[in-house]
């Protein structure tokens, strides 16, 4: 029988891409790990700090300090409190890192600096890099290849598949999947506070059903900052990115409710599209999905760069076993020990953060529209957020 190479091929260079490839090339020396992607490989960003930031879980983060992957968290800021808003204004939820018995529950970090220092430690453990765009895949003998943009063919024991919600080659795998627009848009823009955000991450369900979230930055210019991510409709987005940075600060500052009053915007707005994607099974032969190309979630309760983060952690658990099948990285018994690992974990974070986000975009167009009868929904929405045992440790999950 041939025996299936020890090589790796991660496609996909975001941040769990570079996870992964990371936690590949740590699980066994064996293991020859490459890495396509088809943008020129990161590179730290300088200046005013980027408008796409992500708060990382002090675990995960734990996890990167582990691997000897060196953020620069001068551009970071530390989270050590979460508190949620209903829709008029009063604390529905308070978790802070005592609760959860840390130092600190997550630290709030940007998508450049984050994954050029994954690449740059993965590089130096030897994982090599290839500029391309894969197009196809399929299994010869005891091996899985992946088709490149230019021709080239590149041949592995198992292919990680981490190419985004978008991502093709999930469908070149056949894998059965479910994806959704939320219908809402997710607007972002980094602003200056009147006060200290003591580093507190600020959430409001506002009575027009959008979520509003302030993430705390470091100081900017010397003064106290914060990151939006607004999750709106597609029209009330449009509206808030043609508004004057001072206009658009007032209706920051009047969602808030009190809390936090912004005093200027410091990037223009930028805007993503929401959207739910679920694999029925993230592994195939010789193949594992992973990120956002298995699971892109709401951003509502901050998770989806950390559930990418947890996959690497169990890629690297599941392939640190490789010597037990004779180094065969895509051997089902390693697979299906991933599979495991993640199947439940993903499923009830995806359940809980997609129950709360449809119920919070429910079109009651069709309703009497009433204010009593917006807000119904919105205390329905807030009444899972504060009681439900499941959604409180959803969110604080965000610390472990
Ligand atoms: C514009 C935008 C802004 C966002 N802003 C925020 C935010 O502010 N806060 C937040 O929490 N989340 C945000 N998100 C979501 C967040 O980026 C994802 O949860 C996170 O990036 C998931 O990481 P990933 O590595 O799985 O996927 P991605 O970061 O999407 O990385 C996928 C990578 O695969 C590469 N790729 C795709 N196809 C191929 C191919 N065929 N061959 C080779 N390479 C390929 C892409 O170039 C990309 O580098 C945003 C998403 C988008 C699209």
């Amino acid at each position: 029988m041939v025996k299936p190479s020890s090589t790796v091929v991660v496609v996909g260079g975001g941040p769990v891409g570079w996870a992964c490839a990371l936690a590949c090339a740590s699980a066994s020396r064996s293991a020859r790990v490459v890495l396509v992607e088809r943008m020129p490989p990161p590179s730290p960003p300088q200046g005013m700090i980027d408008t796409r930031v992500y708060t990382v879980s002090h675990d995960n983060l734990e996890w990167l300090n582990k691997h000897g992957v060196a953020l620069d968290m001068s551009r970071s800021a530390q989270v050590d409190a979460i508190r949620v808003f209903d829709q008029h204004g009063s604390l529905a939820l308070r978790i802070d890192s005592r609760d959860a018995r840390r130092t600190r529950l997550a630290s709030v970090v940007e998508h450049d600096a984050l994954t050029a220092a994954i690449a740059t430690r993965a590089k130096a453990l030897g994982v090599q890099f290839v500029q391309g765009s894969a197009k196809a895949t399929g299994l010869v003998d005891h091996e899985r290849y992946v088709a490149l943009g230019d021709g080239s063919v590149l041949t592995a024991s198992v292919v990680i598949v981490a190419d985004g919600a978008d991502s093709k080659l999930r469908t070149a795998l056949g894998v059965a999947t479910t994806a959704r627009e939320y219908e809402r848009v997710g607007v972002v823009a980094h602003f200056q506070l009147a006060k200290p955000h003591r580093c507190e991450a600020r959430q409001w369900f506002a009575a027009d059903r959008s979520i509003l979230a302030l993430l705390p930055l470091p100081d900017l210019h010397g003064k106290p900052a914060a990151s939006m991510v607004w999750s709106t409709t597609a029209a009330h987005a449009e509206q808030l990115r043609h508004l004057n940075p001072s206009a658009l600060c007032e209706s920051v500052t009047n969602v808030a409710a009190g809390q936090v009053e912004i005093t200027s915007a410091l990037t223009p707005t930028a805007a993503f599209a929401l959207r739910m994607v679920r694999v029925a099974d993230p592994v195939a032969a010789r193949a594992v999905v992973v990120g956002d190309a298995a699971h892109a979630v709401h951003p509502l309760a901050g998770q989806g760069v950390n559930l990418g983060f947890a996959d690497a952690r169990a890629l690297e658990e599941a392939l640190g076993a490789g010597e037990l099948v004779g180094n065969d990285f895509g051997h089902a018994l390693l697979l299906s020990k991933f599979r495991r690992n993640r199947y439940a974990a993903v499923l009830a974070m995806q359940a809980a953060t997609d129950s709360l986000a449809r119920i919070y975009n429910l079109d009651t167009s069709y309703l009497a529209n009433t204010p009593q009868t917006l807000s119904a929904i919105g205390d329905l929405g807030m009444r899972i957020l504060g009681k439900l045992p499941a959604f409180r440790r959803l969110v604080s999950s965000v610390a472990g």
